[in-house]
């Protein structure tokens, strides 16, 4: 597709058929046989052979993937975890990573639990700090992974700088882009050679359907093990999941529009509550990341997270006593859901005591700010 055509036409032909025959279905059937016949007694390079290898539902889901994020190809997983597991290992034995101090939970639960076997060296620092990121470089960094917005504090991470130090050290430079989202960030025009992403949130949408995926700015050697961690590891998507996954990408951005309006009320109105302590959401003029998230975001999202004047017991009871949003985990969905993160995370967490995560949903903003004010009175 034409690189001048716009995100909401990209969302919805990305994953259509292309030059389909007459009276061919506009809308791609789910295609659900595992197995194809080999017409000519072997299989033939480039056909369709085996499901875990590949699918045309899968191959729709990837190429609108691989576009909306401005990349050249992409593969899908069964979920997030599985996408940023898969970009891990891709780092091969004996990397040096750079991982965020703040990063989603399943990402640092991750680098515990397998880091060790994979014989990787990975290291959890503050990036905001570029000075700190800088120093921290071996000679065996091969990755830097990035979440901007981070997952729950909200910190805000310079890609353009980061990406400068990615390239001078030789470093992949990994962003998982959940959060903001095609929508509101770039991150492969932004000097990341990869995007992860759980799709279970903003890109499905629905709460309904679990993914990942990882697109890629080149497709090299990391991108060749990527791909054959995908196919021979084979945590990969059901034809029914890419079918989902497609069809609620079409209707993406006009939900993401809404995700980012209906947020910024809130984040403003969470503000000027009394029982409210601070606000972290990276549209607000305050907030220490404003400055560079408005350079590289063109929307803030649909994800607040704010911490209460009180301490864990009140935060979970506060969560607990809504009536429009649901006390769930998770986010990206249109139903608003909060969460007492900590509780969700478990002991050894980080996240503080009184923190709230919010993933604001497309209700009528009017109807959540009453539900929220209700909950925290
Ligand atoms: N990345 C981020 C930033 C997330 O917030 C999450 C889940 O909350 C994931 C990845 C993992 O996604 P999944 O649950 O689809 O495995």
């Amino acid at each position: 597709m034409s690189k001048s055509i716009h995100i909401e036409t990209v969302a919805i032909h990305g994953s259509m058929k292309k030059n389909a025959p007459a009276n061919d279905t506009v809308v791609p059937g789910i295609e659900m046989s595992t197995i194809y016949e080999h017409r000519n007694g072997a299989h033939t390079e480039g056909d369709y052979n085996y499901t875990r290898l590949s699918n045309p539902n899968r191959d729709q889901l990837e190429t609108v993937l691989a576009q909306l994020e401005g990349g050249v190809a992409a593969a899908a997983f069964s979920s997030g975890v599985a996408a940023i597991s898969a970009a891990i290992q891709s780092a091969g034995a004996g990397a040096h990573i750079l991982v965020p101090s703040d990063v989603y939970y399943g990402t640092m639960r991750i680098v515990w639990e397998f880091a060790e076997a994979w014989n990787m060296d990975i290291e959890f620092i503050d990036m905001t700090d570029m000075e700190l990121v800088k120093a921290s470089i071996k000679q065996n960094t091969t990755m830097i992974w990035v979440e901007t917005p981070s997952n729950p504090r909200m910190l805000i991470t310079d890609m353009v700088k980061m990406g400068e130090i990615a390239q001078k050290a030789g470093a992949t430079m990994v962003v998982d882009n959940t959060w903001p989202t095609p929508f509101n960030m770039l991150p492969l025009s932004l000097g990341a050679d990869i995007v992860i992403h759980s799709t279970t949130k903003y890109l499905g949408g629905h709460s309904d359907v679990l993914g990942g995926a990882i697109v890629v700015k080149e497709e090299n050697e990391q991108y060749d093990r990527i791909k054959s961690i995908q196919v021979s590891q084979g945590a990969v998507p059901s034809p029914f999941d890419c079918w989902l996954l497609s069809r609620s990408i079409r209707s993406f951005p006009y939900r993401m529009r809404a995700h980012n309006e209906n947020a910024a009320k809130i984040a403003e109105f969470l503000v000027d509550h009394p029982k409210v302590e601070t606000v972290y959401f990276p549209g607000l003029e305050d907030h220490p990341g404003h400055e560079i998230a408005k350079e590289q975001m063109s929307g803030f999202g649909g994800m607040i997270s704010f911490l209460i004047d009180g301490g864990y017991e009140q935060a979970k009871k506060i969560t607990g006593a809504s009536e429009i949003i649901k006390a769930a985990t998770s986010l990206g969905g249109i139903e608003s859901i909060w969460e007492h993160r900590k509780s969700s995370e478990g002991s050894n967490s980080p996240t503080p005591d009184n923190l709230i995560r919010l993933s604001v949903g497309l209700e009528h903003p009017g109807d959540l700010i009453a539900d929220i004010d209700r909950a925290l009175g």
